[in-house]
Formats: structure tokens, sequence, C-alpha cells
């Protein structure tokens, strides 16, 4: 069956490091004889610009229709003094929620000789593969009422943190799902010391834990995980845990690794799957080339691993990115013996790679 993706560049970066993922894509797919429609949809600022809108109605029902989309970055300057509602970033947004994508998959990993490029010691994050998943539609940045009220002369800013029990429950069976897929390791972070809507969090993973009997539940509060993120990462293999405490720990974990333009991700929902390198438009290097695209790329093998179930997929572009490093680097990872290439030649390397596995793979049975 023909697998539909959806491609929103987007901008700055977006557009060049999406197009060497979407290459690596291509060749995957060849390789395991799996047809793919290829559809490409304004997002963001360009968006914006073409149609007043950062996520015209055509994006977001394009996105719906696809099997996976393949995004790049949206934002930049250009557009950073409109009003909330027009600026690129709200695009973004409005897709994740629209495709109700509530579990944001993000992958913090080694690559090889990269280890150098952690600012941690090489024996604390030597062989490093953590998964944090964290609840994105959910939480302290959703929960109402929320706002700023003047309350007797002094102003009072309100958040409310809300989590219910089937929210709990869907992102935490993905926890178990995909520790199961791993290391057999989930480690629940909340606050349950302090927070109700934690001790609900910490009763239902431990309710659900009877229906992954194969993966080793523990708990951890959130201040300790952040703590032991920096001090013993590899003890971890998946973490499950909120958006708020996802977003920090997720960019702890992701720069135990090093490098921004290495780290990939995927939004998993109801309704969608968005994969997207976790950097920005970076317009400060946009139009020069010298993008890093190896989180695009990872972001596809992402793509392979969970929409398509075709997890031999990821790990040949995993392999590939591992080989290339050893000889070649973006400037952003410039390394000691290494040959320092522009932001498609990496592209073209990585494809060389890929073109010297074995071929062709035949698709798995269930597929
Ligand atoms: P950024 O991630 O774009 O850039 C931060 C720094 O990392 C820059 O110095 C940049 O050159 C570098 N960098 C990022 N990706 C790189 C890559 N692939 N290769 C080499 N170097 C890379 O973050 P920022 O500067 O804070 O934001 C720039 C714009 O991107 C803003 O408009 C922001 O809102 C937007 N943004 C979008 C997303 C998204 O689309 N998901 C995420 C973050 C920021």
């Amino acid at each position: 069956m023909t697998k539909r993706i959806a491609v929103m560049s987007g901008d700055g970066i977006g557009a060049e490091v999406t197009r060497e993922g979407l290459r690596v894509l291509e060749a995957m797919a060849g390789k395991f004889g799996m047809a793919t429609e290829i559809s490409h949809f304004p997002i963001g600022g360009v968006a914006l610009d073409q149609t007043g809108d950062p996520l015209p109605p055509q994006t977001l029902e394009g996105g719906r229709e696809a099997d996976a989309i393949l995004l790049g970055a949206v934002g930049g300057p250009k557009w950073d003094t409109l009003e909330f509602s027009l600026r690129p970033e709200r695009g973004l947004l409005r897709l994740r929620a629209g495709l109700e994508l509530f579990a944001n998959l993000r992958p913090a990993q080694i690559y090889g000789d990269l280890v150098e490029a952690s600012t941690l010691k090489k024996e604390v994050v030597e062989g490093c593969d953590i998964m944090v998943i964290r609840e994105l539609t959910g939480g302290i940045y959703f929960g109402e009422p929320r706002g700023i009220k003047g309350e007797k002369g002094a102003r009072v800013g309100l958040n409310t943190l809300v989590y219910t029990e089937p929210e709990i429950e869907r992102i935490v069976k993905v926890g178990f799902e995909i520790a199961s897929k791993r290391g057999n390791k989930l480690c629940s972070v909340d606050k349950a010391n302090v927070l109700e809507s934690s001790v609900l969090w910490r009763e239902v993973a431990e309710e659900m834990a009877s229906q992954f009997p194969e993966v080793e539940l523990s708990h951890l509060y959130v201040d300790n995980a952040a703590m032991q993120l920096i001090r013993a990462p590899r003890q971890f293999d998946t973490i499950v845990t909120g958006n708020m405490f996802g977003d920090i720990l997720s960019d702890a974990a992701a720069m135990i690794t090093g490098s921004i333009g290495m780290l990939p991700s995927a939004s998993i929902g109801a309704d969608g799957a968005l994969y997207e390198p976790v950097h920005g438009s970076a317009p400060d290097i946009a139009g020069k080339d010298i993008a890093n695209p190896l989180a695009s790329i990872l972001s596809v093998g992402m793509l392979f691993r969970y929409t398509f179930d075709m997890p031999e997929a990821d790990r040949i572009i995993q392999s590939a990115v591992v080989a290339t490093l050893s000889k070649y680097r973006t400037v952003d990872i410039q390394g000691p013996n290494t040959k320092t290439v522009g932001c498609g030649e990496m592209g073209d390397l990585v494809l060389q790679q890929l073109a010297e596995t074995s071929e062709p793979i035949p698709v798995p049975a269930a597929h």
C-alpha cells in the first residue's frame, strides 16, 4: 500500500535539512520496495507570506490525511514582531493540537565519536541511549483557569496543572510500549510528594504495570531525575513524564549528547504522527548550506520505526550516520581527523553509505 508523506519544510534551514531528510526517506523506501506519495505543504513564515495564515487549512488537512509528516522548522526574525496568533511558531502549535499529538518522543543518544562533543565526561556519557517521552497536549501548559489577574492591587499569575486518568493512561501506555521495544526499563517521573496530579499519575502507572510484566517500572521525583540524568545518565532507558517536566528533562537529556543539529524527535497522536528535528530555523546560518541535516535524517529513521514499524530501516539509517560521522562532519560538530562538509554534501555522504548496504531488503510481512 502506498504510504503518504506530508513534507512541511517551513522556514530558514528547515528547507535545507528537510531536503536531505527526504532524499534519505526516498532512498530507504526504494530499498524496502515501499511505494510513497510525497506532498509538500507550506507552514510557518512561508505559509504566512503566501496565504496570511501560518497554518493554512490545506496544510492541516494534508497532515491529517498523511501517514506521517516530515517537518523542518518554523520562525525567523522577519516575523518576530507580529502578534502572537500570526507567528510562525503558532502554526506549528496549532498543527500539533489539531492532530492531537499527545506523545513527544525525544531520543538522546551518543553517536560513536561524537562522545567528545558532550560537555560531560566521556566515561559518564559513553554508550548513553535514552528515550524521553513527554506528554504534549495536557498539564500545566493547557490547564484552566490561567492568566494574570489584578487582585487587591497586586497582580496574580495563575496556571493550573490538571491531568485526567485517560490522559495519563494513554501517555504511560506509550511509555510501556516503547520501553518494551528497547531495554524494558521505564522510569516514570513526577512530583508525587507535592502534587496531587502526580499522585494520580503514579497510581495509574502502577495500575498499568501488570499489563507489561516484561517492563521494570520505577518512579523518580523530577528534581532527583534531573540530578540523576547529569550524574549517571546510562542508568536510564525510557523515561515517561508530564508536559512541563518533560519539556525541561528532554532538553537536559538532549544536551548530554552535545549538539542540537543531531537531535531528532517524533510527536505521535491519535490522528497522526509528526517527525522533526529538535532545532529551530537557525536564521543565523540559513541559506549558507552549512546546517547539519542529521537531525532531519535521524527523524526519518524514527518515522520508519514508529509509523511504519520498520525498526530495521531506522537501524540502517543510524548505522549510515555513525559511519559517515567517523570521517565527515558539518561545521557545528567539527572534530579532529574529520573533513568539514556542507549540508547537501553530508546528505550525499549518508546516501552513499546507505547505497553500500546490501539491497533490496524485504518489507516486513505485516506491512
Ligand atoms: P535554533 O535551534 O534555530 O538555533 C540555535 C543555535 O543552534 C543557532 O546558533 C543555530 O545556528 C544552531 N543550529 C540549530 N540547528 C542547527 C543545525 N541543524 N546545524 C547547525 N547549527 C544549528 O534556535 P533559536 O535561534 O532559538 O530560534 C531560531 C528560530 O527558530 C526562532 O524563530 C524560533 O522561534 C524558531 N524555533 C522553531 C522550532 C521549531 O520549528 N520546532 C524550534 C525552536 C525554535
